[in-house]
């Protein structure tokens, strides 16, 4: 299979890598040159293109890993775009969080000029995209879904088709906003134990054994302990999310407020300067709000 990537960044580079590493024709194509030149000397056997409309020429499908939908856009339908360049019938999927809206719009742009379409978000973070075991959430017809399988199970081991074009959105954004939710519960539950002087070593190994452990007790307690926000995700990014997640609430007419309140966290802890380190940093606005150090 000929595949196209787009965007190597933290979690493209990644995922390209394996389908790199898995015997995949792959063209690569980065905003900053430099760093698909330096992808290719890691993987002599991919191809680096000029721009997108290049990379697209010649491929069965198109892989896009870039940050939200105006990115996107650009990159598959603006000048030099992607879709310029591809032949009618190439399989277009992008697995970057976009939202719901933005994904049904390049979907039906995409299907008008003759392409298939997948919105194709992942969840796992970058230690799963390395692996290779991310989990796909895929929206889109069934046919186009069983052609995108082989280069998805190349980078990841679980893949979810949630419905129509769309509803690979509409499950990663509501998932993310649960994430984010136990993320600031757990940093809150921090800041309660450290003004209340309970060993944190403890409480952490408790909660990480029993009902209240979770991935974010498991992946960001250490890193809050710490003050180590090396970035796995970008809070900015996680900040995206939750406002995708909460577009959604709003249409569905009902309220998610776990969500508005981990939404108000992370775009206090953005205005501080911390939206392009870990969104472990989002305890930073609530030891402020408490005069609590760790
Ligand atoms: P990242 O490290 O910031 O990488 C962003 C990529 O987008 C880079 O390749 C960047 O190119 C490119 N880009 C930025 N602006 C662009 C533009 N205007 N036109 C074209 N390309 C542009 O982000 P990431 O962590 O890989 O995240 C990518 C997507 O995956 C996001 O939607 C994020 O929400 C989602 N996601 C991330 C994680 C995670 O744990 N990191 C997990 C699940 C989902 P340059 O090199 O030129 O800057």
């Amino acid at each position: 299979m000929r595949v196209a990537f787009l965007g190597l960044g933290i979690m493209g580079s990644r995922m390209a890598a394996n389908l790199a590493t898995k015997g995949f024709e792959l063209t690569v194509w980065n905003r900053t040159g430099s760093v698909a030149e330096a992808f290719a000397v890691q993987h002599p056997q991919v191809s680096v293109a000029a721009s997108p409309q290049a990379a697209a020429t010649e491929t069965d499908a198109v892989f896009t890993m870039v940050v939200d939908g105006p990115q996107v856009e650009q990159v598959l339908l603006g000048d030099g775009g992607a879709a310029h360049g591809a032949a009618p019938g190439t399989l277009f999927v992008d697995c970057s969080t976009i939202g719901v809206a933005a994904a049904t719009a390049l979907g039906r742009r995409l299907e008008a000029l003759g392409m298939g379409f997948l919105d194709a978000p992942v969840t796992g973070s970058s230690p799963k995209a390395q692996d290779g075991t991310l989990t796909f959430m895929v929206g889109g017809s069934a046919a186009d879904f069983e052609r995108g399988k082989p280069a998805l199970e190349a980078m990841g081991t679980l893949l979810v088709h949630g419905g129509p074009t769309g509803h690979g959105q509409l499950i990663k954004v509501i998932n993310n906003a649960v994430a984010a939710a136990n993320a600031t519960t757990l940093a809150q539950a921090l800041i309660v134990a450290a003004r209340a002087g309970a060993d944190l070593e403890a409480l952490v190994k408790v909660i990480a054994s029993g009902a209240a452990g979770s991935t974010m007790v498991d992946l960001k307690a250490r890193p809050m302990l710490t003050h180590d926000y090396t970035t796995l995700f970008k809070l900015d990014h996680m900040l995206k999310d939750v406002r995708f997640c909460l577009e959604e609430a709003q249409a569905a007419g009902v309220p998610f407020e776990f969500a508005q309140a981990t939404e108000l966290v992370l775009a206090r802890a953005s205005a501080m300067g911390y939206g392009d380190v870990d969104f472990a940093a989002l305890i930073e606005p609530l030891k402020a709000d408490s005069g609590t150090s760790l």
